[in-house]
């Protein structure tokens, strides 16, 4: 999957500001930051979206989660709130076709979002 940005980054081929890693997972800055905090978590497997998910990437999911809240506080966003959201496919506006989770935070967000 060289073709994809997300594999390049998990990879190293690729230049992120790359933020935690770990045997499963990569998280680096957003290039395009939405909030003041705004990272982005993926698995090193190549995964479309959560469109694909089954049964066996359970610990993969929680790894994922687990690091967005260690983030959240390594970040200094755990007590005043952070929102983790995922796109998958056209309408949510999935640009990147790697599976990802979006960490948000350092500003009151708007509910519900656009
Ligand atoms: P989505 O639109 O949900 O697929 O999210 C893809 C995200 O990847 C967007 O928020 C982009 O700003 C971000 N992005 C794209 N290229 C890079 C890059 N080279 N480094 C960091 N983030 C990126
Ligand atoms: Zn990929």
């Amino acid at each position: 999957m060289q073709e994809c940005l997300f594999c390049q980054i998990a990879a190293g081929d690729v230049e992120a500001d790359v933020v935690h890693t770990s045997d499963n997972v990569v998280a680096f800055r957003d290039i395009n930051p939405q909030a003041p905090v705004h990272i982005v978590i993926i698995p090193k497997e190549h995964l479309e979206s959560a469109r694909i998910l089954r049964d066996k990437h359970r610990d993969l999911l929680a790894e994922m989660y687990t690091a967005a809240a260690h983030l959240a506080k390594a970040n200094d966003i755990d007590r005043s709130g952070w929102r983790v959201v995922t796109n998958v496919g056209a309408d949510a506006g999935q640009s990147v076709h790697h599976l990802h989770f979006h960490l948000l935070g350092g500003r009151r967000m708007e509910w519900p979002p656009g």
